[in-house]
């Protein structure tokens, strides 16, 4: 089913053929042996429902309504184990395909290490498979308490200290390493970047199972569907796994970018890769929406929000906004801070906003 490509001309596998191919295609025809067997479902409905804590609730805000004069509702990831985001709901599906697959061990890399690192650590701990987690010497010493909670669940975290020793250095360390060892070492992404295929596809359908609940939930409850679905998109994953469900539905999706100190426009200021990036720009293996000046460098991203702060964007995202079926907007830090505030003080929901942590880009 896959042709490689989201569009075309989307997607790609762009990676260095003597060392990374194999570990690729090796990957991709393990995750098409493995993830339709019932017996790989069964495992993974187990872990995300009596692990993970699935379904999540879907959340009538009563306040927000009244204040806004319609139903709004809230798909509540943030109640997913590992506190406040949905990247179990992947890291699970990936390590356990990864044991399927006889692997020995788990590599990630992180930036913030917030989330993505985090629940790589809890998916190797639970599914018994050593972690190592790469991370850049500089992120290491602003995310101590990070470091402290992969450690603490077992995962070996590895400083980087190339270059600006922040996440790009650390991204070229995990996959140098995994090159060297993909026999027995399974490299699990947070998002849907990455090569295609497998990764964008493969974390899109274990994020898939947000927007199938939210789907049902909202049948149930309101007997129709909405009019309107909304998620952030940093990467793109939660919004990829919300909206597909929704995409063959006369309902209307909406993606919102980190739009960053300045509303979206000063280059360095913001992640908004849709709306101010070029379509044809390749970074981590894939072709998609990116950031980058006129030579072609990938620009340094600003978001308040850490896990939005990425300079690319999942390549299914680029095709859907050329086809015109998501709209794309941004949102600068100042409205986003707003809104932080006020569903707090409005729901008693504090929403996953980390502090100001730079995602830096290569
Ligand atoms: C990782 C993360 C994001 C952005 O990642 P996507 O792949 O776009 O979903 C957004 N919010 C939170 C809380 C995150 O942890």
């Amino acid at each position: 089913m896959s042709t490689g490509r989201f569009g075309p001309p989307y997607g790609g596998q762009f990676v260095p053929p003597e060392t990374l191919m194999a570990a690729v295609t090796a990957l991709e025809e393990g995750r098409n042996a493995v993830c339709p067997t019932p017996e790989f479902r069964d495992e993974l409905a187990f872990y995300l429902k009596e692990y993970a804590g699935r379904e999540t609730p879907l959340t009538f805000c009563r306040n927000v309504s009244d204040d806004m004069g319609c139903n709004v509702y809230l798909k509540r990831e943030d109640l997913l184990h590992s506190g406040g985001a949905h990247k179990l709901n992947n890291t699970l599906g990936q390590g356990l395909l990864a044991r399927h697959m006889g692997k020995k061990r788990l590599i990630a890399e992180t930036g913030a290490g917030q989330h993505g690192g985090v629940a790589t650590a809890i998916a190797g701990a639970v599914l018994n498979l050593p972690v190592e987690v790469y991370m850049g010497e500089t992120d290491c010493q602003r995310q101590r308490l990070n470091v402290f909670r992969m450690e603490l669940m077992g995962a070996k975290v590895i400083p980087v200290t190339g270059g600006t020793a922040t996440l790009k250095d650390a991204v070229n360390e995990a996959m140098r390493e995994w090159a060297a060892s993909s026999e027995d070492s399974a490299y699990i992404l947070g998002s849907v970047v990455g090569p295609h295929p497998p990764y964008p596809e493969m974390v899109r359908d274990f994020q898939t199972v947000i927007g199938t609940e939210a789907r049902q939930q909202i049948l149930d409850r309101e007997e129709r569907l909405p009019d309107e679905v909304i998620a952030c998109v940093g990467g793109g994953s939660n919004a990829i796994g919300m909206f597909y469900p929704f995409l063959q539905d006369d309902v209307r999706l909406v993606g919102v970018e980190a739009g960053g100190g300045r509303g979206g426009n000063a280059p360095g200021e913001h992640g908004a890769s849709l709306k101010s990036g070029r379509p044809g720009g390749i970074l981590h293996g894939a072709l998609s929406y990116l950031l980058q000046d006129a030579d072609g460098q990938v620009i340094e991203t600003h978001s308040v929000a850490a896990g939005l702060d990425y300079p690319s964007v999942g390549p299914e995202h680029s095709m859907l906004k050329d086809a015109g079926r998501v709209h794309y907007e941004s949102v600068p830090d100042a409205d986003v801070l707003n809104a932080f505030r006020y569903l707090s003080r409005r729901e008693g929901i504090v929403p996953a906003l980390s502090r100001h942590m730079r995602w830096p880009t290569s």
